[in-house]
């Protein structure tokens, strides 16, 4: 059975009548219950309708469509961008086109689990690259890419279950040296991570052209629902005419481009939000380093906190409900086997008193290490 969320602020959840503090949301800049972005989506509705009411191709694309993906171009910095219903649906589109049968698919292992179902959908031949070891795909390149083969690398930018980060510049450079499209799924580093928000490319100082495809989702800082493609126009187009999860699916709501075109504006502008998250991520990281709490080296409002076994993980996740926090655990197969963790996220909506009483119940709680 499911559990019955209801948020009652940006930062808190009501789990099954009691109110917890939410750790494992991924509203990392606190706009999934902004007043403004409702306003738009109110507007919108009465404008245009709720429904899109078609696919893009048929009679479902409009202005608030067209808004939102010139927006995004510009943010990304890439030529064009198109829209998608969900994430999931955008790297099956992206990954079924640069990657056809025949082709050589490299993925990093702990690629989301999205961009798997699209390389097993691709039929392209799969080989999965040891997480974020440029070395490792260098060495597969040299041995697996026979020299007519069309080949295609693809990866998170930041990585959904650890919060690291791929090591784009020296993906950027394998890639172009064997002439292989890259895709980079930066569902969790847009709008967090890199000057501006502007994602892992940016942190890195590279630009939305260095990538052959640059995939984003509007369901994490961007705090609403939907997702996007981006690269070059020639790109796009072949999107269109050929991505089956843009051409036979009903066009996302006119409203919900609306609110996320206000979301991106805002995040843009108060960048206060992105400043907030990432120093609330440096006091979480540095208190639970002073009690001894074992952390990776995430640098991102991610914070895994690996327990090994499902069991370890469900009953520190119980133990802290109990002590009215919400972090639920996160076992195998989401994760690799023995991985299981606490998936720890930070949000700008959080206050520090709140991060350091997280700590503190995590040193009470966690199991103490041998
Ligand atoms: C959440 C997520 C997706 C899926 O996006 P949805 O819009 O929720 O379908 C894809 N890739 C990554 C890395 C994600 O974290």
């Amino acid at each position: 059975m499911q559990a019955f969320f209801k948020p009652d602020s940006a930062a808190h959840v009501e789990v099954e009548g009691r109110r917890l503090i939410n750790f494992c949301g991924n509203d990392y800049l606190g706009l999934a219950r902004d007043p403004r972005l409702a306003v738009a989506f109110a507007a919108a509705s009465a404008e245009l309708g709720v429904g899109a009411g078609a696919s893009h191709l048929i009679s479902g694309h409009g202005r608030e469509h067209e808004r939102l993906e010139a927006a995004l171009a510009a943010f990304t910095g890439c030529e064009q961008a198109l829209l998608f219903s969900t994430g999931y649906m955008a790297n099956l589109a992206v990954v079924t086109a640069l990657a056809g049968r025949g082709a050589l698919l490299l993925l990093d292992r702990l690629s989301h689990a999205s961009l798997i179902d699209a390389a097993l959908l691709s039929r392209a031949r799969l080989c999965r690259y040891p997480h974020g070891d440029a070395a490792g795909l260098k060495r597969l390149l040299e041995r697996r890419a026979a020299p007519a083969r069309p080949v295609s690398i693809a990866t998170d930018g930041v990585f959904s279950m650890d919060g690291d980060l791929a090591p784009l510049p020296q993906l950027v450079a394998l890639a172009q040296a064997r002439g292989a499209s890259l895709i980079v799924d930066d569902a969790h580093g847009l709008g967090v991570v890199g000057p501006g928000g502007h994602g892992t490319l940016a942190h890195f100082g590279l630009g939305g052209d260095a990538v052959t495809a640059l995939v984003g989702t509007f369901g994490k800082a961007f705090g609403t629902f939907g997702a996007f493609v981006a690269g070059s126009a020639a790109l796009i187009e072949h999107l269109i005419q050929s991505a089956r999860t843009y051409i036979y699916t009903t066009a996302l709501p006119q409203p919900l481009a609306a609110a996320t075109r206000a979301a991106l504006e805002i995040a843009q502008r108060e960048s206060w939000r992105r400043e907030r998250v990432l120093a609330l991520t440096a006091r979480f990281r540095a208190a639970a380093g002073a009690a001894g709490i074992a952390l990776t080296a995430s640098p991102t409002p991610i914070q895994p906190i690996l327990l090994g076994s499902s069991e370890a993980a469900l009953a520190a996740s119980r133990a802290l409900e109990a002590a009215g926090l919400w972090v639920a655990a996160i076992r195998p197969p989401t994760v690799p086997a023995h991985a299981a963790r606490l998936r720890v996220t930070l949000s700008a909506a959080h206050t520090e008193a709140e991060v350091d009483r997280l700590v503190a119940t995590l040193a009470r709680i966690l199991p103490v290490p041998p």
